[in-house]
């Protein structure tokens, strides 16, 4: 018996986010694909960035949810352009998803995008989406030993944010063995070490999308713009 069906679903894919990231490209927008564990702070990471970085860039997200728009609408509330995918139980977006929200979208009007992924570790990373670079995010309420568990997405990353670090007194996460986790699997990635609800971190990472729409940060896809 021959299986190959994995292989056809990527390489078609892969066609497509090819001409996402030409769309991307040619409107001069920075797309990150935004990818965690469900619960891990995705929003509320999306709000506190909107906020801080108003007046600075211009931002835009697309939400991938398997059925509700609860979190759009979270978002939409920090004044950003929002558009929702649902995915109707599909645990990660297509390039071809993408494509189809991206036509409720005027890129040209936007700096950055952000791709909030399906929460799941595993597959999104597979699927590109057509982003300039992939970041991972990580709670302080999941176990320290996700970067081993789930290596993919830690070596795909660019960078990755720790969220809810207000919350480690009353949690068993082990910051430092967390770090030397991802550190191992790719030593050349960012960490920011944030919590949304006091603020912690977020100016430098900020200061990072900042660098990195600005074409001065390292991308996983943006030498070829
Ligand atoms: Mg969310
Ligand atoms: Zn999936």
């Amino acid at each position: 018996m021959k299986v190959i069906v994995g292989k056809d679903l990527l390489s078609a894919n892969a066609g497509q986010a090819g001409e996402n990231r030409v769309l991307f490209n040619n409107n001069r927008v920075t797309v990150i694909n935004l990818i965690s564990a469900p619960g891990s702070g995705k929003t509320a990471l999306l709000e506190k960035t909107a906020e801080l970085l108003r007046g600075k860039l211009k931002l835009g997200v697309v939400v991938g949810d398997l059925y509700t728009t609860r979190d759009a609408e979270r978002i939409e509330r920090a004044g950003v352009t929002v558009v929702q995918i649902n995915t109707e139980g599909v645990c990660h977006l297509t390039a071809d998803m993408v494509a189809r929200a991206l036509q409720e979208v005027s890129l040209d009007q936007l700096n950055l995008l952000f791709i909030e992924n399906v929460g799941n570790l595993v597959c999104p990373v597979s699927f590109d989406l057509g982003e300039h670079a992939k970041v991972a995010l990580l709670s302080v309420t999941e176990g320290s030993d996700k970067p081993a568990k789930y290596p993919g997405i830690f070596r795909e990353a660019v960078a990755t944010v720790i969220s809810k670090v207000d919350l480690l007194p009353y949690t068993d996460f082990d910051l430092p063995a967390c770090l030397e986790e991802i550190q191992k699997i790719n030593s050349d990635q960012q960490v920011f070490i944030t919590s949304a609800r006091t603020g912690q971190d977020l100016s430098h990472w900020c200061a990072w999308l900042e660098q990195l729409a600005a074409g001065k940060a390292k991308g996983n896809n943006l030498a070829s713009r």
